[in-house]
């Protein structure tokens, strides 16, 4: 259940009968021709879908991450690993501090994941708090299903291109595009990154059925919920 749809008399009685909670947290950032939010997009919905049977609420997605080297693509955000530590580390105290004990937080943004190191840091100092941090769309399941269905796909491939991130009146091509070499990515500077991957997709085809996008969806939100479900 979306906070968005309690008051907080709702969630002080989910509460007294519950501990877990769903933080979202994805970027806002190039996509090729996919929305700029996709990663935010993909990250809440997943979470509110996987959630919902189980009523546990889930928090609005923090649609701002770390992704310095797409800065020359007008429409990107940054937060310094400082601020997106700081955040992530004031939140959890937030959560911690109305009870909550268990927190799985579903992240749509590769670069975000070097905020782990803070966020044990932030456990180690809280015993009986336990944080989860779940890459939602390269969990096993859901990157088996990527790849049955083809595996070339990456950042703004047809991996990301779901109807809820694609947009009205843009075309996707037809073709597959070579994947690219992003090795060294994070060490060029911005202008160096466009240049070099172009319109933003790294590799791969820009759209796949419906079908098939739809089917990878009910891997993903069934993965998500199993974290949400047990392995505390
Ligand atoms: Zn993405």
């Amino acid at each position: 259940m979306k906070i968005a749809d309690m008051n907080w008399a709702q969630l002080e009685a989910y509460l007294a009968r519950d501990d877990r909670v769903v933080l979202p947290v994805g970027s806002t950032e190039q996509h090729a021709g996919l929305s700029l939010c996709t990663d935010h997009i993909l990250a809440e919905r997943v979470s509110v879908e996987a959630a919902e049977p189980l009523g546990v609420p889930v928090y609005p997605g923090l649609p701002f991450g770390m992704t310095p080297y797409f800065m020359a693509y007008p429409g990107t955000v940054s937060l310094t690993p400082q601020t997106y530590s700081g955040l992530i580390r004031d939140l959890l105290d937030s959560l911690a501090a109305h009870g909550f004990r268990r927190v799985l937080i579903v992240n749509g943004h590769g670069g975000n994941t070097s905020v782990k190191s803070a966020i044990a840091d932030w456990c180690a100092g809280k015993p009986g708090v336990a944080v989860k941090f779940h890459n939602w769309w390269n969990a096993p399941a859901t990157w088996q299903a990527v790849q049955a269905t083809d595996p070339v796909a990456s950042h703004a491939s047809w991996m990301e291109n779901f109807p809820w991130t694609r947009l009205a009146g843009v075309d996707y091509p037809e073709h597959q595009k070579p994947m690219l070499d992003t090795s060294q990515l994070r060490s060029m500077n911005p202008h160096g990154v466009r240049e070099h991957i172009g319109d933003g997709n790294f590799g791969g085809r820009y759209r796949a059925s419906d079908r098939a996008m739809l089917a990878i969806w009910s891997v993903a939100v069934e993965e998500t919920r199993a974290m949400i479900s047990g392995g505390w």
